[in-house]
């Protein structure tokens, strides 16, 4: 299955979509059924019904990594966990409808704690249309785990994969990119001040949509659902969950082409511009390397994009179109707003 088994290679040389790709490769699918497996934001199956396709995605967060609960409240960390997993099945132009959740706990957690935790997974269920079926509770001795898996249902002809776009189609981001990372920044910052000094109250004024982009992102059902009303298929589609630069890159290295990224066309909201200048960040590397943005990236023919702007006045950005094979980036402009 693996060659060169009593070798050590160093998990760093390879990064996490290098040992992704090497797992991949000792993957055999056996199942007719499976019709999409590693390599996409969800696998994709066919049941018995040959027009209707599920869709199934897991995402881990773990304590310390992905989170801090000295300033991520519980409530908002269950809604964020789901949330993120609901993303990857809007990403395959589908509709979420299930979640199973596994969490991972210590006695240093009350009824009560687990309780916020879960009421903010509720509220999500609610808010996104999803039944919570079912889950594991196992003990950790190394801070919270949380480990969702969200299914999710698409026609067969709907769905939207990683590998479609093609040459000359426009590429268009959902939303603004950048605030997220922006807002841990700032969480980041204000932790320190508490911890120098515990008596000082954080100071966040003025950016409450930075810390909501970071602590109650939204996954954007509403594009799905335009896109279904103007009948636009987008060529391909990802979420932007590790930023635009990663997320291109995926889309592109699977549709074998390239792309040019118009920086001035990168939307970036004034209050991510503006404290990555107090932070002495660049917003644009911010908005390309970021993440956990949770917009959708997708390429579209050129002749859908009248369609689409009808509807997405404020949401669609295009950034820049796609290129035969090459990737090249012209960084010439400092910002614009969408
Ligand atoms: P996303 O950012 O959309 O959640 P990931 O980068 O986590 O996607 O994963 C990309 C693909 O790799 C997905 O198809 C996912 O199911 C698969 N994958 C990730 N980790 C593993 C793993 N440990 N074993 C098998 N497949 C994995
Ligand atoms: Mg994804």
């Amino acid at each position: 299955m693996f060659e060169n088994a009593n070798n050590r290679t160093e998990l760093g040389s390879l990064g996490e979509f290098g040992l992704i790709r090497h797992l991949e490769n000792a993957v055999e699918i056996k199942n007719k059924e499976t019709l999409k497996g590693i390599g996409d934001d969800a696998a994709v199956i066919c049941l018995d019904s040959e027009e209707n396709v599920q869709l199934i995605t897991t995402d881990m967060l773990l304590e310390g990594v992905h989170f801090d609960l000295v300033y991520c409240p519980l409530k908002h960390l269950g809604y964020k966990s789901v949330v993120v997993n609901l993303s990857d099945i809007y990403a395959m132009n589908g509709i979420p409808k299930q979640i199973v959740v596994g969490i991972g706990l210590s006695n240093r957690f009350s009824l009560e704690a687990i309780e916020e935790l879960y009421s903010g997974m509720l509220l999500a269920c609610k808010h996104y249309g999803v039944d919570l079926i079912g889950g594991d509770t196992t003990s950790s001795r190394s801070g919270l785990v949380i480990s969702i898996t969200a299914i999710g249902t698409a026609k067969k002809s709907d769905v939207v994969y990683r590998n479609g776009a093609q040459e000359n189609d426009l590429i268009c981001v959902s939303g603004d990119l950048g605030a997220a990372y922006l807002g841990l920044q700032l969480l980041n910052r204000e932790k320190k001040v508490f911890l120098d000094s515990p008596g000082v109250q954080p100071d966040f004024q003025g950016n409450d949509y930075l810390l909501e982009r970071q602590l109650k992102p939204e996954a954007r059902k509403e594009i799905i659902e335009i896109l279904k009303k103007t009948g636009v298929k987008p060529t391909a589609m990802i979420d932007i969950s590790d930023g635009l630069a990663s997320e291109i890159m995926h889309i592109c290295t699977q549709s074998d082409k390239g792309c040019t990224i118009y920086e001035a066309k990168i939307p970036i909201d004034e209050k991510t511009y503006n404290l990555a200048r107090e932070f002495h960040l660049d917003p644009t590397v911010c908005a390309m390397n970021g993440g956990e943005d949770y917009e959708l990236l997708f390429t579209i023919n050129q002749k859908d994009f009248e369609k689409l702007t009808a509807k997405l006045t404020y949401l669609l950005s295009v950034t820049s179109l796609l290129r035969k094979k090459v990737i090249t980036c012209s960084i010439n402009l400092t910002v614009k707003w969408h």
